[in-house]
């Protein structure tokens, strides 16, 4: 087993359900009391979100790719960014590591794939909703991606920042999701990624009809595989 290498804390909300589910991901697949071979850098969010909001995505990937040669060079075989949104500077991550980089909207592509679906609703931060870097990837696999129109767009990503990167998760704010999802659905779209990596947190795969592909547990799955990978 590999020793593994995170980038979190964007936020811890979903940076310890990341922990978890590998730590539980590795118990499965070797017993006993055996756990992950992890090593976490977790930012202060609000520094990060800081560089977002300012559009300084040079900062943030400079800061991000530093890290990631710190977590390569005290071990890490494999490396992962916990966050949808961050994967807009994926490519100076991957350029200052030699280790395999997962990448998750490739391990939520491939998930999509294998359900034999070619159009989702894609709900995550304006940044990924609007930003070529998530969709245009999606698309190399085939896949097309809609998200919400306004004012949906903007309710979309104002829960991910006032609630649930906050803890906060409520009946109110996953029902108006759920609105804007079956808006989409209507329009045409087959599943749903929760592109962001707290809203599995919110919206579970009981809540809808269609398919969901949660990110977090996707990405999981790929960076356990990618661990027990030669
Ligand atoms: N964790 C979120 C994501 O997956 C949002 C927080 C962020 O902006 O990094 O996009």
């Amino acid at each position: 087993m590999k020793r593994i290498g995170l980038l979190g804390g964007m936020s811890w909300e979903s940076s310890i359900e990341y922990e978890r589910l590998i730590n539980e991901a590795v118990r499965r697949r070797l017993g006993g009391v055996a756990s992950a071979d992890l090593i976490v850098r977790s930012y202060n969010f609000a520094e990060i979100e800081e560089l977002q909001v300012a559009d300084d995505w040079q900062t943030a990937g400079e800061i991000l790719a530093a890290d990631a040669g710190v977590l390569q060079d005290a071990g890490a075989e494999v490396i992962a960014l916990c966050t949808n949104t961050m994967h807009k500077v994926a490519p100076a991550i991957e350029r200052s590591i030699d280790v395999p980089f997962v990448h998750i909207v490739d391990a939520t592509a491939r998930a999509i794939e294998r359900r034999g679906i070619d159009t989702v609703a894609l709900l995550g931060t304006r940044y990924t909703m609007e930003d070529p870097f998530y969709i245009d990837r999606l698309g190399s696999f085939g896949i097309a991606a809609v998200v919400p129109d306004e004012p949906d767009r903007t309710m979309v990503h104002d829960v991910i920042f006032d609630e649930l990167v906050r803890g906060v998760i409520t009946d109110d704010s996953r029902l108006r999701y759920l609105a804007a999802t079956d808006t989409l659905v209507g329009g045409g779209a087959q599943g749903v990624i929760a592109g962001c990596t707290e809203i599995e947190l919110l919206v579970t795969d009981d809540d809808l009809t269609v398919p969901y592909f949660p990110s977090t547990a996707l990405h999981v799955e790929a960076i356990v595989e990618a661990a027990f990978t030669d």
